[in-house]
């Protein structure tokens, strides 16, 4: 994977959480003045942050889902483990990747996951 690659999907990853911070705040006013009290707009991983994580969940919790898996990627890019499967291990494809930036497990572990009648 190139540093190209990551560079770009990094790129992405801040566009989709700011795109989410945006949306989140403006459907609540209350989230809006807890995160402009904070700080933290746009700099650091407010999905990361435990009060902020719960509010959001409240307001809409598939995003924040999302936000917070947008955070981990991230986490990941810094640390220098960004494009490999959080299970295996194993490289995730870029075409997968491009698709979806913040995707944490490779195909075949996503659909383990997924696999009906597993927990
Ligand atoms: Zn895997």
């Amino acid at each position: 994977m190139s540093d190209m690659f990551v560079q770009e999907m990094e790129e992405l990853l801040v566009v989709m959480r700011k795109e989410l911070l945006d949306k989140l705040t403006e459907d609540n006013s209350d989230f809006r003045e807890m995160v402009n009290a904070m700080g933290i707009k746009d700099s650091i991983d407010v999905a990361a942050d435990d009060i902020a994580f719960k509010k959001m969940e409240a307001i809409n919790k598939h995003e924040a889902t999302r936000l917070r898996s947008i955070e981990n990627a991230l986490a990941r890019i810094h640390n220098g483990r960004y494009g490999h499967c959080l299970k295996c291990t194993k490289r995730i494809p870029e075409e997968r990747l491009r698709a979806i930036p913040y995707a944490v497990l490779c195909i075949d572990c996503k659909s383990a996951e997924e696999a009906p009648g597993r927990r």
